[in-house]
C-alpha cells in the first residue's frame, strides 16, 4: 500500500498510454522491455496514427505482458497465436492499425509457421519481435534464437542448435519491411516503428533486448545495462546489408538497419483483385453464351 502511494507521486512520461493501475509491472530491473514500449508509443505518436484505432496483440511470455500494460485496445492471446489473431482483426476491420508485440520464443517457436505465412501473404500487420535470445519467463530454456554456444537451462554445455536469423527469415518469406535494432538505438527504433506502422503490408522489426535476469546470469553477462552496452558496442548500422548474411552469434557484429522496405500487393488487395478477375471471367463467359 505504501509502495503504491509512493509510486503514485511520480508521473510517468507515457502515463497517458499506460494502464497505471497495473503498476508496478512484473518486468525485472534493467530489462529492455520498458524502453521498447516507450519507443513503440513514441513511434505511434510520431506516425500520427489514430490512437483509438491502434490495437496491440501479444502472445505469451515476458513480452506478452505488453498487451496488459498499454492503455490501448489490446489482446493477450494464447501462446504463438498473436499473428493469426492480429491478421483476423485486420481483415475484419481494415481501418485498424494492428501491431503484434511479442517475444522470440512466442513468435518463432510455436508461432513460427504463422509468422512465415503472414509474411508470405503480406497481411497488412506490424510485428515487433523482442529478441532476448532465451525463454525468460519460463526459466531460461533454449529459444529458436539462442546463439550457438550460449548457455541456457536446457543447454548447460552450451547451445549446439543453429539459431534463426529473424530478419533473413522475414525477408525470405516476403515481408514488405524488415529491420533490426538494439534497445539502445532509441531514436532509430522509434523512427523505425513510426515508419513501419504507416507502411502497407507485413512489416517486421526485430529488437535485440537484454534479459538481465536469465540470459545475462546464465552467460555471465553482468547486469542488463552491461548486456545492453555490449550489444551496442557490437552493433554496426548498414542499411544495405543483405539480411540473409547477417546472422547473430555470441560475439559477432550485430548488423542493424532497415534491410527491406518494399511495396507489393497486400493480402487484401490480392483478395480484391481475385474477386475482380472472377467477375470479369464470369461476364466473358456470359457474353460467349449469349453470342
Ligand atoms: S526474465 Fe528477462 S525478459 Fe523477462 S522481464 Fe526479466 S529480464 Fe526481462
Amino acid at each position: 500500500m505504501e509502495n503504491n502511494t509512493e509510486i503514485q507521486q511520480y508521473k510517468h512520461s507515457m502515463e497517458e498510454y499506460l494502464r497505471m493501475d497495473r503498476m508496478p509491472h512484473i518486468w525485472c530491473s534493467s530489462c529492455g522491455l520498458g524502453i521498447i514500449v516507450t519507443s513503440f508509443i513514441k513511434g505511434a505518436l510520431q506516425a500520427g496514427v489514430d490512437i483509438n484505432k491502434l490495437v496491440v496483440v501479444s502472445g505469451i511470455g515476458c513480452t506478452g505482458r505488453v498487451a496488459g500494460y498499454v492503455r490501448l485496445d489490446s489482446y493477450h492471446t494464447t501462446h504463438g497465436r498473436a499473428i493469426p489473431f492480429a491478421a483476423g482483426l485486420k481483415l475484419a476491420n481494415r481501418d485498424l492499425t494492428v501491431v503484434v508485440i511479442s517475444g522470440d520464443g512466442d513468435l518463432l517457436a510455436i508461432g513460427g509457421n504463422h509468422l512465415i505465412h503472414a509474411a508470405r501473404r503480406n497481411v497488412d500487420i506490424n510485428v515487433i519481435c523482442v529478441n532476448n535470445f532465451i525463454y525468460g519467463m519460463t526459466g531460461g530454456q533454449n529459444a529458436p534464437t539462442t546463439p550457438l554456444g550460449a548457455y541456457s537451462s536446457t543447454a548447460p554445455y552450451g547451445n549446439y542448435e543453429q539459431p534463426f536469423n529473424l530478419v533473413g527469415l522475414a525477408a525470405a518469406a516476403g515481408a514488405s519491411y524488415a529491420a533490426r535494432w538494439t534497445a539502445l538505438h532509441l531514436k532509430r527504433l522509434t523512427d523505425s516503428f513510426a515508419e513501419m506502422i504507416t507502411k502497407k503490408g507485413f512489416c517486421f522489426t526485430e529488437v535485440i533486448s537484454p534479459c538481465s535476469t536469465v540470459f545475462a546470469r546464465k552467460n555471465k553477462g553482468g547486469t542488463g545495462l552491461d548486456l545492453l552496452m555490449e550489444y551496442k558496442s557490437r552493433a554496426v548500422i548498414d542499411h544495405e546489408a543483405n539480411p540473409q548474411t547477417i546472422p547473430l552469434g555470441m560475439d559477432n557484429e550485430i548488423v542493424c538497419g532497415v534491410f527491406v522496405n518494399e511495396d507489393r500487393p497486400t493480402f487484401w488487395e490480392n483478395v480484391q483483385n481475385g474477386i475482380e478477375r472472377k467477375v470479369k471471367r464470369t461476364r466473358l463467359y456470359e457474353d460467349i453464351k449469349i453470342r
